[in-house]
């Protein structure tokens, strides 16, 4: 593999046999090809996309590049995992791994560290005090085996091809290539050893994908991955344009989980977590259909045992799920809404740059979050709001800050006529 040409002929719009491109993400991996090639090569896939055949061999030569995991043979049951492209007030995890347990489907997952608005999962979970996210495979496998529930921090030797692929494409403007994406994500998936895979693909202006046909692209290239890999796969392709749920914030999240495994929470994440909860019992091992499945669903938030299932889980790696002992941000201030009206409009991309800006989020891997602030949209989208009634409160560090937020917060929301009704689930793919 003589990498120059491989560039080259990618450049021009070539297909790449599979052996080269693996020789290429291989040798990549082991720091035999510089950063200044593999970016070339990016910016070429960028340009000219990339073969299904050619997508399936990148992603296989990421997961050769580290450990693989076989969680499902070695419980020797299926495990089901589910994975969203990543939104707005995302915290679905927090609410399905708990169902899924409850309901009898073993739930492993491994997570990533996320940039941008909010944490990701494993910073929402860091916001339990005590919990502890660093598991090793072993404790995983136990874990799932006895509680029949786990998440952990991804293991550095996973897929390490894809980390420093990912760090590159973030600073060589790379990131948006739905065939680069697809490969990413189905490589960790693949390496971290479920059955069965639930994808959440968001479609908005808060999402990555901005449109229902990228979305539904991105949606196929995966799970075409997921198929080739023995794994099965169903892709949610769900809105985005505004937060989902209300709470936007890592420990806030968590709180808004909580209340809805005690069958409260705001209805689209309640919807999610049913509708997701659903596909993810039909993937599992227990053979039931799709109209059993959402009853076992639904049952298990009414009925306590998804609550109890997931204060299983949070004792289970050392933390205390009472969610009163989350922590709280010294100021919390509501923002008026200026007329009244209905909500047309929460724009999330703008929700999240509030959050962010209170500190939420990060924009560096080795920056800290604040756990304890962020965002709760009480009004949402189709609400009908009365002139001053808070559309929304701002959880903050100080009263500057919260001023400031206030503001922005202010300008996501549009007021006005009562809008169409637009569903949250948009297309179910299997
Ligand atoms: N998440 C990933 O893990 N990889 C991508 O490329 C995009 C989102």
């Amino acid at each position: 593999m003589h990498a120059a040409e491989l560039i080259e002929r990618k450049r021009n719009g070539e297909e790449i046999p599979a052996a080269e491109l693996r020789e290429f993400v291989a040798a990549y991996a082991r720091d035999e090809v510089p950063d200044y090639q593999a970016a070339a090569l990016l910016m070429a896939v960028w340009f000219r996309g990339l073969s299904p055949a050619e997508t399936f061999a990148l992603t296989d030569a990421m997961v050769a590049s580290g450990e693989t995991v076989d969680l499902a043979a070695r419980l020797g049951r299926a495990v089901v995992d589910k994975h969203s492209t990543g939104g707005v007030g995302d915290k679905t995890t927090l609410a399905l791994g708990p169902v899924a347990a409850a309901c009898g489907a073993p739930f492993g997952k491994m997570s990533g560290r996320g940039l941008g608005h909010t944490g990701g999962t494993l910073d929402k979970l860091e916001s339990i005090p005590g919990f502890r996210v660093e598991l090793s495979t072993d404790e995983l496998v136990e874990q799932v085996r006895e509680i029949g529930l786990a998440v952990a921090g991804q293991s550095a030797d996973l897929v390490p091809a894809d980390r420093k692929l990912y760090a590159l494409r973030d600073v060589t403007a790379t990131i948006d290539e739905v065939s680069l994406i697809a490969a990413s994500i189905m490589s960790k998936k693949i390496a971290g050893g479920a059955s069965a895979l639930v994808l959440d693909v968001k479609v908005g202006e808060g999402a990555f994908m901005q449109t229902v046909e990228d979305a539904r692209r991105l949606a196929e290239t995966m799970r075409a991955l997921g198929e080739e890999a023995g794994l099965d796969v169903v892709c949610l392709l769900t809105d985005m344009e505004q937060p989902l749920g209300r709470a936007v914030g890592n420990a806030l999240e968590v709180r808004e989980a909580y209340e809805t495994l005690a069958d409260g929470g705001p209805s689209d994440f309640r919807e999610l977590v049913v509708v997701a909860g659903t596909q993810l019992l039909g993937l599992s091992d227990l053979g039931l259909d799709e109209e059993t499945a959402r009853e076992r669903v639904t049952t298990s938030l009414a009925d306590g045992s998804a609550l109890a299932a997931y204060e299983r889980w949070i004792r289970a790696q050392g933390g205390d799920p009472d969610p009163t002992l989350l922590p709280r941000a010294e100021v919390v201030s509501e923002v008026p809404a200026p007329a009244e009206g209905f909500v047309r409009e929460v724009r999330a991309r703008e929700v999240a740059a509030v959050a962010m800006a209170l500190g939420a989020g990060r924009e560096r891997k080795d920056e800290p979050v604040d756990h304890a602030v962020g965002v709760v949209c009480r009004a949402k989208r189709g609400d009908r709001v009365e002139r001053g009634e808070p559309l929304a409160e701002i959880h903050a560090r100080h009263r500057a800050a919260a001023e400031a937020a206030g503001a922005a917060l202010l300008a996501a929301y549009e007021i006005g006529g009562e809008p169409e009704p637009r569903p949250l689930v948009l297309d179910l793919i299997r």
